[in-house]
């Protein structure tokens, strides 16, 4: 039977900030996933009661998602990821973070950044003149390219178990721990943080941005765009705060602010600075809800899904065959969608290495060369990426090809 919003659940997995599994059900995500993906299929979006942070809820286990970061990592293509600075929006996020940490530390300081992707933060940092630098990430291939730019780098999976806790358990401890974007994917936030702690040397610094669920919106991203199957934490001031006073870390300052992506739309975005501190909190821990945030931007994904479905119709009308540009979450939630025009799908293309060669919606993800030769003449493009889609569509236009080519947002 169809759950109703509000209902109280019991979860299967255990709120990512204070492990309870009392939680408050607000709606059902279902994706298309390529067909090896280790992620689930769908999840319920559910509000923990005790501490008010928003997580996805399914049977999946914490290794699935260590799995999928090890195989699929996205960040690891300069082509398409954020985080290597390689973009000029992207760059500028980056020098403003950089920027921001320096002011609280010397060039002597020693730092980590957990989930560093290509390294985009370290060089950066570097180049401000911080030389004792050091990255850790789940993906093989961005170990391989930070290490490549003479910065120490670490391949590991999150939490950090006891052995390589110790292995990194240094005689000099880290000044300040980066988790930019990381703990909104992590299964357990919390036991990621506990994992962490014992490399800071007392009076550390832990800086943590999450994307900032007070201001998801559908007005500048697709319906649904922040539920995606990577995304499954959602982290206010409120889950923030609870974190920190729970595992006794002072905050220096919780605020919000917003990143402008390369096609200009801006991103919103809370951080927190927080400081190891051995005083035990007194108060008593209660979160800010984001359950009424959540449950107003479903209501608006839930108008502007249908607005979508409208459009694609419309364009598809009776029979127009479309191929797919890009296979990311956009993708995955419009296949997901049982009105979804499927039969007319002649092939899906993505700049992503990481994609092509993976089957998905009943096709081989292939390279725009190869995916857009031979079509039906009336053939049209649909771009189903929700980023970096004015260099798609230059992407496009440099093919020379004769369809029509479409925006989705
Ligand atoms: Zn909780």
């Amino acid at each position: 039977m169809p759950k109703l919003r509000g209902a109280s659940v019991t979860s299967r997995r255990p709120c990512p900030v204070c492990n309870s599994h009392e939680a408050q059900y607000l709606h059902t995500m279902h994706f298309a996933l390529p067909e090896t993906s280790p992620l689930p299929a769908n999840y319920n979006v559910v509000v923990c009661v005790r501490c008010g942070s928003g997580f996805a809820d399914s049977d999946a286990p914490a290794d699935a998602y260590n799995e999928y970061y090890q195989s699929f990592s996205k960040y690891e293509d300069s082509s398409v990821a954020t985080g290597g600075g390689d973009d000029p929006a992207d760059r500028q996020r980056i020098e403003e973070l950089a920027d921001f940490l320096s002011g609280y530390l010397p060039h002597s300081a020693r730092i980590v950044d957990i989930g560093c992707g290509n390294g985009g933060l370290l060089s950066t940092l570097k180049n401000l003149g911080f030389s004792d630098l050091t990255g850790f990430d789940p993906s093989p291939a961005c170990i391989a390219h930070v290490q490549s730019k003479g910065i120490d780098a670490f391949n590991i999976t999150l939490p950090l178990n006891n052995m390589e806790c110790s292995s990194f358990h240094p005689e000099r401890p880290f000044d300040l721990i980066v988790l930019s974007h990381v703990l909104e994917h992590v299964f357990d936030a919390r036991a990621v943080l506990v994992s962490l702690l014992p490399l800071l040397a007392v009076g550390g610094r832990i800086y943590i941005e999450t994307p900032d669920p007070a201001r998801y919106d559908t007005h500048q991203f697709p319906p649904f765009y922040f539920f995606d199957p990577e995304h499954i934490n959602h982290f206010g001031k409120g889950s923030l705060a609870f974190l920190a006073d729970s595992l006794n870390l002072k905050i220096l300052t919780i605020d919000k602010k917003t990143l402008r992506l390369s096609n200009g739309t801006h991103y919103p975005a809370v951080f927190g600075l927080f400081e190891l501190s051995h005083l035990n909190s007194q108060r008593e821990i209660t979160g800010e809800s984001v359950y009424g945030l959540l449950a107003n931007y479903l209501e608006e994904s839930r108008l502007g899904i249908n607005q979508l479905k409208t459009r694609i119709l419309a364009l598809i009308g009776d029979g127009t065959p479309f191929v797919l540009w890009g296979a990311g979450s956009l993708a995955q939630r419009l296949i997901g969608e049982s009105w979804f025009p499927l039969d007319l799908l002649q092939a899906v293309v993505d700049r992503d290495s990481k994609k092509q060669g993976l089957r998905f919606a009943g096709k081989t993800i292939v390279s725009p060369e190869i995916g857009l030769r031979n079509l039906p003449e009336k053939t049209l493009i649909l771009c189903a990426a929700a980023i970096a889609t004015g260099r798609i569509e230059q992407d496009y236009c440099s093919l020379g090809l004769p369809y029509k080519f479409h925006l989705m947002v």
